[in-house]
């Protein structure tokens, strides 16, 4: 459970930002802080076939603050202290990522919307659930690229530019750099997320889902801060 924040002495109120402050760079509480990279740029949007894909539109995605709130779900009660000393809008336990320390753990929370990082042989792995849908996100430390799995695709992205560099349907067994179809054809409409084009059996994927994945994982593999999120994988 967090630590409520209470009066400090009798000259001075102990404060939301008070208790931010406090947080320590090893914080095993249910809310605790994260440093994520600021993001503001455009993210692609990508139609993918069986063993074909292009981009098809870029949309504007921004994460500006460096510090970000986090909750780790297997130790809040949703008791709502912090939303009582949280100067935004909406409790932190609701509206900020929420964590769980176990795969099991976030399975059994679905559908509520989560996060939860592990190990896999030498890659670390992050799963979302969110509003599109669940996707995973893996990165072997080092590596120039990460690999996101959606619902109905799976593709290789430059772990730094943040480009597509191969897509492919879920059942198709070859993504190929080659495939990509000349950006001179004409794009179908798309919405946000992830939607299926059933008249050419093609999947619509938002790379805004990536950027979340993304800035969440770069965040928690910063060994500074210690968490119940990343401790296993950290230290
Ligand atoms: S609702 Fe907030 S204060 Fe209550 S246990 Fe969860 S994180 Fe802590």
């Amino acid at each position: 459970m967090a630590l409520a924040p209470s009066a400090a002495s009798s000259s001075s109120i102990f404060s939301y930002q008070d208790y931010l402050e406090g947080l320590s760079t090893r914080s095993f509480d249910a809310i605790f802080e994260i440093d994520a990279e600021p993001f503001i740029g455009e993210v692609p949007v990508i139609e993918v076939g069986a063993d074909v894909w292009r981009e098809v539109e870029r949309r504007l995605y921004r994460a500006l603050k460096p510090t970000q709130i986090a909750t780790f779900a297997d130790a809040c009660n949703d008791c709502g202290n912090c939303d009582v000393y949280c100067p935004e809008d909406g409790g932190p336990h609701i509206e900020k990522p929420r964590f769980f320390g176990t795969v099991e753990a976030w399975r059994r929370a679905s559908p509520l919307t989560g996060f939860v990082l592990t190990k896999q042989e030498d890659a670390v792995v992050l799963r979302g659930r969110m509003a599109e849908g669940e996707f995973i996100l893996s990165h072997r430390p080092g590596s120039a690229d990460a690999l996101l799995d959606t619902p109905s695709a799976t593709m290789a992205i430059d772990w730094s530019s943040h480009e597509v560099l191969s897509a492919r349907r879920r059942e198709s067994r070859i993504p190929s750099h080659e495939s990509r179809i000349p950006d001179s054809e004409s794009p179908p409409s798309t919405t946000r997320g992830e939607a299926l084009s059933s008249s050419k059996g093609r999947a619509i994927v938002d790379l805004s889902v990536y950027m979340t994945l993304r800035i969440l994982l770069g965040a928690l593999l910063r060994a500074h801060r210690v968490n119940f999120a990343n401790a296993a994988v950290v230290e």
